[in-house]
């Protein structure tokens, strides 16, 4: 596989082009217990429905979840797609995070139920591991992470860890003068001394190598009864199981993820990549990682999307799918039965439901002073404090988009500040929603037909 572009290459690609109405966001802001963190990674109140999003986040790290749905149900710019994003931040880029908006399933060249499964396969990530003796001459740099098991973090993809719990412990707190940041060569053989923590390269034999396991994470030391340690590599990829249809379905191969013209993709090739996967977690040379799916403006999907969801929640290789809703009580989608959220009930029932609550108007000016800073821009106290009365007026989003323009405007006149002036003068300039539409009634005899 070597040479494919990976999920988080790929989820790097998205991100970059997201960054902007999100770029605030670094993650929820808990801890470990899921309380609030000082910082909050850049979000603000909204504190039930982050806790909410910070259990599925535990269950998704453990790996228990798959095929299970959530809805963030909540007004516009309640911050719905903020905690998504939050979520993506903390996953890591080892686990797969897709997000789709539901309009995206319609398309002339393949059928809707196609553009769900690709998003579906997209968000499930497949750990691929291989094992290899490291070549003659190969450099490893070697660091020590207290936190993860010891002997830790890596150069490029690789770690180098003990299998042996309690050497783990000791070794990762002994070993940080020794080994830190040194260089093992592969066929380095190691030598710690238990009493001091401290570690000899002993030279290049394998002979001793009894105990040496290379099985785990990429490369491995495992502990000789004397202390001795040998250096192998376990390469890890991960690549989502829609890269994996893509490149055995067509001719050009990997190529077709790039040009995104991937074009329905056979059931047949499906089924045997599944077997095939199957076949690679028996063995042991892979594992699952369910990812996230994310799929906004959840009310543009038809019933027969919805009927497929249904189905494909079911499936033992679905990923967590998030669906976001700003709607309340509306039509399912071609349909005239109303519904909660424009969704059938059936499909409803099995959702965990998120909701988000507007925002009090201290939130909102603590939001607009991060993005402020987020945007580089100095908004003066007053300027502030009107573009939160013009948030409370209209929204968020238009208050937020105010802030780039006045500091245009600023500029224009040289200065670096945002002043009250500037924002009365681009409130004049860019029309909220609710100007709009009152601007349209009255002046709508001059508009065409
Ligand atoms: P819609 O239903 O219209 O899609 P939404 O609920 O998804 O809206 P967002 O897009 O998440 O709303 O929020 C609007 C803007 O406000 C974004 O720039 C978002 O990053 C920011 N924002 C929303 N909530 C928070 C929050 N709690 N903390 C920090 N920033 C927030």
């Amino acid at each position: 596989m070597e040479g494919v572009i990976s999920t988080s290459q790929i989820k790097d690609i998205t991100r970059l082009e997201r960054t902007g109405a999100h770029s605030h966001i670094k993650g929820l802001g808990l801890d470990d217990k899921l309380q609030i963190t000082p910082g909050s990674g850049g979000m603000v109140g909204q504190v039930k429905a982050r806790k909410a999003a910070g259990v599925i986040l535990k269950m998704i790290k453990q790996g228990k979840i798959a095929g299970r749905a959530i809805l963030m149900a909540g007004a516009p710019g309640t911050g719905k797609t903020a905690i998504a994003m939050a979520l993506a931040q903390e996953l890591g880029n080892d686990v797969p995070f897709t997000t789709i908006s539901a309009s995206e399933v319609y398309s002339l060249e393949i059928s809707k139920t196609e553009v769900l499964t690709q998003a579906f396969r997209r968000s499930i990530g497949i750990r691929i591991k291989e094992e290899t003796e490291l070549i003659e001459g190969e450099v490893v740099e070697v660091q020590i992470d207290r936190n993860v098991t010891g002997i830790g973090p890596k150069v490029g993809k690789l770690t180098l860890k003990t299998t042996d719990m309690e050497t783990i412990y000791d070794l990762g707190t002994k070993m940080i003068d020794g080994l830190n940041k040194e260089k093992v060569i592969a066929g380095d053989v190691i030598q710690i001394d238990k009493a001091t923590g401290r570690i000899t390269k002993l030279g290049r034999s394998f002979s001793r190598a009894r105990d040496f396991d290379a099985t785990g994470s990429e490369v491995k030391f495992v502990s000789c009864p004397e202390g001795e340690l040998q250096v192998r590599k376990e390469i890890v990829h991960t690549v989502s199981l829609h890269e994996i249809d893509v490149i055995n379905s067509r001719q050009q191969g990997f190529l077709a993820l790039f040009s995104g013209d991937t074009g329905e993709i056979k059931p047949e090739v499906r089924d045997q990549i599944n077997m095939k996967v199957a076949e690679w977690r028996e063995e042991g040379k892979a594992t699952i990682v369910p990812g996230v799916l994310f799929i906004d403006e959840i009310h543009m999907l038809d019933m027969e999307c919805y009927s497929f969801l249904n189905r494909a929640l079911e499936s033992n290789l679905a990923p967590v799918v998030i669906m976001a809703s700003n709607r309340g009580l509306s039509n399912i989608r071609g349909t005239n039965y109303k519904s909660p959220h424009g969704m059938p009930i059936d499909l409803l029932d099995r959702l965990s439901i998120i909701s988000t609550m507007s925002y009090s108007q201290d939130e909102i000016e603590q939001i607009l002073k991060i993005r402020a800073i987020e945007e580089e821009v100095d908004l003066s106290a007053d300027a502030c404090m009107i573009l939160t009365k013009v948030a409370m007026e209209t929204s968020l989003r238009y208050a937020i988009n105010l802030i780039s323009t006045g500091y245009l405007v600023a500029q224009k006149r040289k200065s670096n500040v945002v002043s009250v002036e500037d924002i009365k003068r681009v409130y004049s300039l860019f029309l909220d929603e609710k100007r709009s539409v009152q601007y349209l009634q009255e002046y709508q005899a001059e508009f065409m037909f």
